[in-house]
């Protein structure tokens, strides 16, 4: 759903050029040029992902509109023509997320960057490792303007802690001289274990020891501030960061994960250790629809597509501890490293599931089902495949919507 954006402004031209760059961006403007036109739209309505608000109205010449906004809770960012430093200082010691020059049109553009980011935040989970109460009351308080969740470790050890047991955390920002473990260690724990894609880290520190910077960039952070901070610097740093993070994640799913069904794919299937570790026992199962041909001769290629994405579904819904990828076309691989009676269990009764089902694909009723073959054994990954493969075109020549298992051929 398209997220609303509060515009308060003046200026006829200025909210043209705004409605079109933010409808072009997918975000829905709704506008006010006064403020009591605002007030009368937040007295409907509250729910907008933050306000675009000009300093100067006609019935409030010195930002009045801001604090109207703030006291309701929706985040500010403001545009102003006026660029001296008094009026810049007031409105930053108010809690906004922004402050943006009227100079040129392109000004406009530069605003949905900082959207982009700020409708994204809110699943990004931070933690903040800092001794100080007060600097990470500070800290969390400029986090939170940005809808970031943010929780606390009040030192290194304890962030590690934290770290064991929240797997949702993407970014950490740490401070340096704290008691336990200092922010440089914990920097270089956490890029043990955590990937670019994984992890992002912004060091801080109050020290002038010049050589920090290097130290924290070494051990593995993404970047580096000094304290005390400028909100600004420090948003933008942040936001910079953020975005790195998302495009590594966005990346690593490209690059591992098939397009149309969302599950892995072969590349990642053949790198993943499980794969690589044949030391013990391991489940295999080669899964090809049957007559697949026949689905998109008879409904079209899209149909086939939609059938493809909910096969993938099932296997996901039916094998969610397994190693489940797209081999390519029709064919999926569930590698498992748990009990084999298990494994053939749910496999019988996802096949039977397949089967009974009718699927409603737009208007058409859509009934298939799927062969398998089977292979539970030691070997490496390339003889379990090829056995399960024989498996799978005996499946295929008994008559199809069958499991056969290297056993039992
Ligand atoms: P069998 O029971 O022997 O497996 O018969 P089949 O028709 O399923 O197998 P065949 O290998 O003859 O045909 C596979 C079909 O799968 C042909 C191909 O167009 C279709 N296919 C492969 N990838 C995709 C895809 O991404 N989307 C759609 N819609 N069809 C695909
Ligand atoms: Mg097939
Ligand atoms: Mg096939």
């Amino acid at each position: 759903m398209e997220q609303k954006i509060l515009v308060v402004e003046d200026s006829r031209p200025f909210r043209r050029a705004i409605e079109c760059e933010l409808r072009q961006a997918g975000f829905l403007p709704v506008f006010a040029e006064t403020i009591a036109e605002a007030e009368s739209v937040l007295d409907q309505n509250t729910d907008f992902l933050c306000a675009i608000l000009d300093y100067c109205l006609p019935d409030g010449q010195d930002g009045e509109i801001i604090d109207v906004c703030l006291s309701v809770d929706i985040k500010v960012i403001v545009l102003t023509a006026l660029m001296d430093e008094i009026t810049r200082e007031k409105v930053l010691a108010k809690t906004v997320i922004d402050y943006i020059p009227k100079d040129s049109p392109s000004c406009i553009s530069s605003i949905i960057p900082i959207l982009n980011r700020l409708a994204k935040n809110s699943s990004h989970k931070v933690l903040l490792v800092d001794d100080s109460i007060t600097a990470r009351k500070y800290t969390r308080s400029l986090l939170e303007r940005q809808y970031l969740n943010v929780i606390e470790a009040k030192d290194g050890e304890h962030a590690l802690q934290i770290m064991q047991h929240d797997s949702d955390i993407s970014l950490v920002i740490t401070d340096y001289d704290m008691p336990e473990r200092d922010g440089v260690s914990l920097v270089k724990e956490l890029r043990k274990q955590y990937s670019l894609d994984k992890l992002a880290i912004i060091g801080l520190s109050a020290s002038d020891e010049a050589s920090l910077t290097a130290k924290f960039l070494k051990a593995g952070a993404n970047d580096y501030l000094t304290k005390p901070f400028n909100q600004e610097e420090f948003y933008c740093r942040l936001h910079s960061t953020l975005n790195i993070l998302d495009s590594e994640r966005r990346l690593y799913h490209l690059a591992n994960q098939d397009y149309l069904t969302q599950t892995w794919n072969r590349r990642y299937f053949f790198e993943h250790p499980t794969s690589k570790n044949h030391n013990s026992p391991r489940c295999l199962a080669l899964i090809d629809i049957d007559n697949f041909k026949s689905v998109n001769d008879s409904y079209g290629h899209h149909i086939g597509d939609m059938v493809l994405i909910e096969l993938a579904t099932v296997l996901k819904n039916y094998f969610p501890d397994a190693l489940v990828s797209r081999f390519g076309g029709e064919e999926f691989c569930i590698l498992y490293g748990n009990s084999p009676h298990i494994f053939n269990q749910r496999l019988e009764a996802m096949k039977e599931d397949i089967a009974n089902s009718e699927l409603t694909i737009l208007t058409n009723k859509i009934k298939y089902t799927v062969s398998a073959g089977v292979v539970i054994a030691e070997s490496n990954i390339h003889d379990l495949l090829r056995r399960a493969d024989n498996c799978l075109y005996r499946a295929k020549s008994l008559g199809r919507n069958r499991i056969v298992e290297e056993e039992l051929v």
